[in-house]
């Protein structure tokens, strides 16, 4: 087994992991799919408001590669579409029907996969709406099936804070067997299948084993498929890949196995008091307010979803993304602590030296507090010195702030992981990392 260290001197010591145990929670009456959340697609609907749909039948197609389809993640009537600026599908809202309707699909079983070739599998994935669980690097989108890729990632843990361990979602020897099948459906796409699992999360499943190829060591983002595909890579032909989460690589089998387009999600759930994170097991789709019915809520406070680093500001009438695990209800910090920058700082995150805490490193909670306003850029390094992918934030955004794009590529731009400790760690607060990502699908998309 190869071991792929990632040094970060920034230490994330943040309290409230959620516990292990999985908790039920009521089946939602909606659900939703939110074609918006999905980098590079450009959607067209195929549905309208009151058609009825069964679970699995396409609600979207991309208008760039009409084979990629947005499965329903429910069965019922499309109740409401909501459209945002320069009518952008937003979200796609089915009422579920008390005795679903579900689309079925052929069965693929082991010894059917076996007889399987490539194209086989890659149109069966397609026809079962499976094939936007596999996703590209460098650009996140969801994979070109027409392109050879050079290695699919597999990672078993995502390793920023508030993400289900794969010790959470892979309980029990049947989610054992399902994603040892995952695994055989991915080899089929390629033959560098690379699964890995994190040194702080070591697998102990002697079969589970059998797959490992890869550790990842160092701290978030260590584990980020796009780092661990950078720091082996042997030449810039091997840029192109694909990656598929250890959760997805279930709802892949699931799919083959049952013939019925799967659902099922484990999701982490905090709220502002540490002690009170959990896992939920909900469905694709599901609305935010369902997820957080056993969270106690802080008093005022701000929805993210997607994760601390990656998320986005989501609200209380939003839906689960295709991809999301996490859900946070962060605090918000009402009033600037006064002359805060004089304080020795014991309970404050630091990434630098600046405050008290660099020693004492406390775990601390999650809020929505900035600690800081924008200004320019100060060129303290800590962007470049935290990067994963050997970019220098700092240059690259300054290139692309004076239109240099060729020298923002030269930069490695594309290269960059969308991880958002550059944003995180800069004490100007500087929005690099979605300017990163902003600029990386223009340029996919051929508008720079
Ligand atoms: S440039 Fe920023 S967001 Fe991109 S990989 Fe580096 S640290 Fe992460
Ligand atoms: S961390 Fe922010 S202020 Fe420091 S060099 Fe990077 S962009 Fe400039």
């Amino acid at each position: 087994m190869k071991t792929v260290s990632v040094k970060n001197r920034c230490r994330f010591t943040v309290a409230g992991k959620p516990a292990n145990r999985i908790e039920s929670i009521s089946a939602p009456y909606h659900v939703a799919a939110t074609p918006n959340r999905i980098p590079l697609i450009k959607p067209r609907l195929l549905v309208n408001p009151g058609d009825r749909i069964k679970l699995g039948l396409p609600l979207i197609e991309d208008k760039g590669n009409t084979d990629l389809k947005l499965p329903s993640p429910g069965g019922g009537e499309v109740v409401d579409i909501k459209y945002g600026p320069r009518r952008v599908i937003e979200t796609i809202v089915i009422k579920i029907e008390e005795e679903e309707p579900y689309e079925t699909f052929s069965i693929v079983d082991a010894a059917r996969l076996s007889r399987m070739r490539g194209d086989d599998v890659i149109h069966a994935l397609l026809e079962k709406g499976l094939w936007p669980f596999i996703r590209g690097i460098p650009f996140k989108g969801i994979a070109d099936p027409k392109e050879s890729p050079s290695a699919i990632w597999v990672p078993l843990d995502i390793t920023a804070p508030y993400h289900p361990a794969s010790g959470v979602y892979l309980t029990g020897e049947s989610a054992k067997e399902q994603f040892l099948f995952g695994i055989k459906i991915l080899k089929k796409l390629c033959d560098r299948v690379f699964v890995y699992e994190h040194a702080d999360y070591p697998v102990t499943d002697e079969r589970l084993k059998t797959v490992i190829t890869h550790r990842a060591g160092g701290r978030f983002p260590a584990g980020d498929p796009g780092v661990m595909h950078y720091q082996t890579k042997q030449s810039a032909k091997e840029n192109r890949a694909w990656y598929v989460n250890g959760q997805d690589v279930l709802l892949l089998a699931e799919g083959f196995l049952s013939g019925r387009y799967p659902v099922s999600r484990v999701m982490a759930v905090s709220g502002g008091h540490t002690d009170n994170n959990r896992h939920v097991r909900t469905r694709l789709g599901a609305p935010l307010e369902s997820l957080v019915s056993k969270i106690e809520r802080p008093d005022d406070y701000r929805w993210i979803a997607g994760g601390v680093f990656t998320g986005y500001n989501a609200s209380p009438d939003d839906y689960m993304g295709l991809y999301e695990t996490s859900l946070m209800l962060v605090p918000e910090v009402k009033e600037n602590e006064l002359l805060g920058f004089a304080r020795p700082g014991l309970r404050k995150p630091t990434c630098s030296r600046t405050f008290l805490s660099a020693l004492t490193r406390p775990k601390l909670p999650v809020d929505a507090d900035r600690h800081g306003e924008l200004r320019a850029c100060i060129n303290c390094g800590y962007c470049a010195a935290i990067c994963p992918v050997d970019i220098m934030p700092q240059y690259t955004y300054k290139c692309i702030y004076a239109e240099e794009i060729e020298e923002a590529l030269a930069h490695g731009l594309l290269d960059c992981v969308e991880c958002g400790l550059c944003s995180y760690v800069c004490p100007s607060k500087i929005e690099l990392t979605e300017t990163f990502k902003d600029m990386k699908q223009k340029y996919y998309l051929g508008k720079i």
